[in-house]
């Protein structure tokens, strides 16, 4: 079976490693036929927008797609192409899988965590008024507050329904991934009527799983508690800036952003990216870690029911990190990105022994 995929190369150091993550998909057997749509800050000026209505449509018709990293342009224009494409297709959970793959020198060379972080709320809404907003009055009526006239207003809703979707995915998650535990973390103990819906959803959702273990945490609890004894925990649910710290924390934990694959999930509708930016200062060099996009590949092939394939790629990332040899700069080595998605072509062709 043949499948389309939309592809979304992304700017800065996107396109050299979504070149590495096709080439590593090419080599599991699985036929993809990619539809290359133009998105981001390189396609500003021909389209005058990072996001053309034609390569939502494409996202939207063929329901997967694969995604590089794509630069937030600075003033002006959308908030972030990113938070633009998770919002207008409803893709309400990223899932960052966070695995050391047997890379030493970090702390806790056997980790193997799950950050589901809520994608569509919170402080992400783009609910912002700038300093010297009139609005801002009106928020001064409406809540007693008194703002000196420098100030900017964020706000944060947090929903019961966007709560409970975001935690049932966990928990759900949790079961067809045969994990024992789901976190649900907050900071409900101050924001009472945003974090405390979440909780309250949390606890309630949870009795509905009575054979997965739940419990809950205060977020700078959760950072201590990762830093000093990670290994007590498994899949992690969180609100969505919340998700997007701690998921950098814990690629941090298992060798960094080059390792940090993820997914952005919708009810019929994925987009597979890796945590990271499009680090535009390394851009074109041929020397940036390309396992965390190769890795997202792999489940994106997952999500499409191509198991075997994505098993076949984590081996290889588990054999490439155990050789040793073929590692790029943040892994200690001296590899290029294109040496490293050779390298992994050839193990997966390999069937993930070395040849
Ligand atoms: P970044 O993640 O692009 O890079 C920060 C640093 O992390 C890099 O300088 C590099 O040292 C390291 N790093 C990142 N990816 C790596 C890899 N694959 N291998 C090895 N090291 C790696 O963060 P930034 O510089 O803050 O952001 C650059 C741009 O990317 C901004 O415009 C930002 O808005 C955007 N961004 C996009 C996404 C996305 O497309 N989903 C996510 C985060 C940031």
């Amino acid at each position: 079976m043949k499948y389309v995929i939309t592809l979304l190369s992304g700017d800065g150091i996107g396109p050299e490693i979504t070149e590495e993550a096709k080439k590593v998909i090419a080599a599991t057997g699985v036929e993809i036929e990619w539809e290359e749509m133009p998105a981001g800050e390189k396609v500003m000026e021909k389209y005058g927008t990072p996001m053309p209505d034609e390569t939502l449509e494409s996202i939207r018709k063929n329901k997967v797609a694969l995604k590089g990293p794509i630069t937030t342009p600075v003033g002006g224009g959308f908030r972030s192409v990113n938070v633009h494409i998770r919002k207008t297709l409803d893709l309400f959970a990223c899932l960052r899988p966070c695995k050391s793959y047997g890379i030493k020198d970090v702390p806790f060379p056997s980790l193997d965590l799950v950050v589901v972080r809520e994608n569509t709320e919170d402080l992400y809404a783009g609910i912002e008024f700038e300093k010297g907003d009139p609005k801002i009055q009106k928020l001064e009526e409406l809540t007693g507050a008194v703002f000196s006239k420098n100030t900017g207003i964020s706000i944060k809703p947090i929903s019961e329904e966007a709560s409970r979707r975001i935690i049932k995915f966990a928990f759900d998650y949790a079961v067809k991934n045969g994990r024992k535990k789901v976190t649900g973390v907050h900071k409900a103990n101050i924001m009472k009527y945003s974090d405390g819906i979440f909780l309250d959803i949390f606890r309630k959702v949870a009795a509905e799983y009575p054979s997965i273990e739940s419990e809950d945490r205060i977020v700078d609890n959760m950072t201590m508690q990762l830093v000093k004894k990670p290994q007590l925990y498994d899949v992690m649910v969180l609100p969505n800036l919340y998700g997007d710290i701690i998921s950098d924390l814990c690629a941090g934990l298992v060798g960094g952003l080059g390792i940090a694959p993820g997914a952005n999930i919708g009810d019929n509708i994925a987009v597979f990216e890796p945590t990271h930016g499009s680090a535009p200062k390394h851009a074109g060099k041929n020397r940036i870690n390309p396992i965390s996009m190769i890795l997202s590949s792999a489940l994106m092939l997952n999500y499409i029911g191509e198991t075997e394939a994505c098993a076949k790629i984590e081996n290889a990332v588990r054999q490439l990190i155990k050789e040793g040899d073929t590692l790029t700069y943040d892994f200690g080595g001296k590899a290029s990105t294109s040496g490293v998605g050779d390298r992994l072509a050839e193990i997966v062709a390999a069937n993930g022994i070395r040849p």
